[in-house]
């Protein structure tokens, strides 16, 4: 049992910066995350399990447009859209992910199933989203997840044959949430769209368990938004559970190794956020800006964008 309990999310880093921004959307966007980190923050509050809260937490952030994940899932080459999510459990090390799936509403819900009701960690395209119909999850059609500035985002990319990452286009996306629990159980969950104009049935870090998503209830929890390509070549939410298991450093130093120096080596982009075993938070990024948040029970609250 612990005393406390913390949780963290966020809505993708990148090149966020206050002069492209107005008001009014940056209200927006406040709002999106509030609301997903008190649902989170509720559970938790109530003596619910920190997996609880990531999936509510992310289920709120898939259902807001304006982040990369869900409703606002960018576009691929083909003009449809392939989400990417998944889920881990820091108590068993349980974890379940869904990749290039269409048309799910809740991709996390269906990462949450594949590791509750299937003997499988991962899970993709149509066979993924066969195993989401025996799960009765919600299904939408094309017009629920077109949004028209990711259709400009697509088309854009398209002219140039460029395939986008949402973050180098002051374009941002991927969602994320870990909490730490009453029963001191840490647990993770990040949902993306991925990269606008992806072709080839390209995937990111965000559904492999180790890559963009990890919890470990004897280090921490982890989800990365960031170039998936690098994260992944870095392995970097392990990465930081390895760092201080095998060497001892707190959550901030193994945060500060990964995010400001390996991946900045190999022109890593982007950021995480994480919770340890205590329920400290960390929420570094190495790019201009990451939408992100986090409330724990001793009273510390944020909301931030920017890099202050
Ligand atoms: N990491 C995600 C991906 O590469 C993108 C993001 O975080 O915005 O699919």
């Amino acid at each position: 049992m612990a005393n406390n309990f913390s949780i963290a999310i966020h809505g993708g880093a990148g090149t966020i910066l206050r002069s492209t921004m107005t008001p009014e959307l940056q209200t927006q966007y406040e709002a999106g995350l509030r609301d997903a980190l008190d649902t989170g923050y509720n559970i938790l509050a109530s003596g619910g399990s920190s997996l609880d809260a990531v999936e509510a937490a992310v289920v709120k952030l898939e259902d807001f447009p304006l982040f990369n994940a869900g409703k606002g899932a960018v576009f691929n080459n083909v003009g449809g859209h392939e989400m990417d999510a998944a889920i881990m459990s820091g108590k068993g090390l349980e974890a379940g992910a869904a990749c290039g799936i269409s048309h799910v509403k809740n991709p996390v819900k269906l990462a949450r199933a594949i590791m509750d009701h299937s003997e499988h960690v991962i899970l993709c395209g149509a066979g993924a989203e066969q195993f989401a119909r025996t799960q009765n999850l919600a299904f939408e059609d094309d017009a629920y997840f077109y949004m028209e500035q990711r259709y400009q985002q697509w088309q854009e990319a398209l002219k140039e044959d460029k395939v986008q990452l949402d973050h180098s286009d002051k374009k941002f996306g991927t969602v994320g949430a870990v909490a730490f629990d009453l029963q001191g159980n840490l647990a993770a969950a990040t949902s993306t769209g991925g990269m606008t104009n992806k072709k080839f049935g390209r995937i990111g870090d965000s559904p492999v368990p180790g890559a963009g998503t990890y919890a470990n209830n004897s280090t921490c929890a982890i989800s990365c938004t960031g170039h998936g390509e690098l994260f992944l070549r870095c392995v970097v939410a392990y990465d930081i559970s390895c760092l201080m298991e095998y060497k001892g450093l707190s959550l901030k130093e193994a945060c500060d190794v990964v995010v400001y120096d390996k991946l900045v080596k190999i022109g890593g982009e982007g950021g995480l956020i994480a919770i340890d075993k205590l329920g400290n938070i960390e929420m570094p990024f190495n790019s201009d800006g990451m939408y992100r948040a986090c409330r724990n029970s001793a009273g510390r609250n944020e909301i931030s964008i920017y890099r202050e």
